[in-house]
């Protein structure tokens, strides 16, 4: 199957994930992942309707940006305090804000460059090692200290799924990620703005779908499997 039709069929389960759980969100951005694709495959999907592109290497980014600057682009992967000063400007929302020091030079960059950065903060909440992100302990008091970076600005969450085939063990950990979205939501923090919970992939975002994300991250099932990650 061809992109367009791979898009097409996504599309209609995350509809039927929408329309079979309480939780789910009434609207749904897909985020095409396109990481290793190249232009010209990106501009297939956008003909097939999608706009937002998401990214985890800067470097990689970087030509694709020249190339589609007008792309709702993300960046998805963990981010280097050194590759900040690329993407200030160029970025619809950055999904992996995870230490204090990050934020610090996203604030910096965005001050010089006079724009403000939106941001989600990425939690570990499988605490798999392989994974970047905040504890889940962490998190309240890493919200209180964004108050200190007026350019930086929370608009959700996001997190990764355990890589397991058990789809059992996939869904506690979006509900649970869920669940701290609504206690935060809930302290009303007046430089947090509750907008957007990011979480699943190609192999789990129907469950995701089901446990509220409004941002599924999708690669390899609109695109094809990818020779390395
Ligand atoms: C690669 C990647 C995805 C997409 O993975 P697929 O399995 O290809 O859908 C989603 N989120 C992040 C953070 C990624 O790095």
């Amino acid at each position: 199957m061809g992109i367009a039709e791979n898009i097409k069929m996504i599309q209609q389960e995350i509809k039927a994930a929408q329309s079979r759980s309480p939780h789910a969100a009434d609207d749904v951005l897909l985020l095409a992942v396109s990481k290793t694709r190249d232009v010209e495959m990106i501009r297939e999907a956008m003909a097939a309707g999608l706009q937002d592109f998401g990214e985890n290497k800067v470097q990689e980014w970087m030509g694709k940006y020249e190339a589609l600057p007008q792309v709702n682009w993300h960046l998805i992967g963990h981010l280097q305090t050194n590759k900040v000063k690329y993407l200030i400007g160029k970025t619809k929302l950055i999904h992996s804000l995870d230490s204090v020091p990050l934020a610090a030079e996203i604030e910096k960059r965005s001050l010089q460059a006079q724009v403000e950065t939106d941001v989600l903060v990425q939690v570990n909440i499988a605490e798999e090692d392989s994974k970047s992100g905040l504890l889940v302990p962490e998190l309240s008091a890493f919200l209180d200290k964004m108050a200190d970076f007026p350019h930086v600005k929370v608009k959700g969450l996001m997190t990764i799924g355990p890589n397991v085939t058990d789809t059992g063990q996939i869904r506690p950990v979006f509900a649970e990620l869920r669940r701290l979205f609504l206690q935060e939501k809930a302290r009303a923090l007046p430089h947090c703005q509750w907008l957007y919970l990011s979480m699943g992939m190609s192999y789990d975002y129907s469950i995701a779908v089901e446990e509220g994300a409004n941002i599924v991250r999708v690669g390899s099932s609109i695109f094809g499997p990818r020779l390395y990650l």
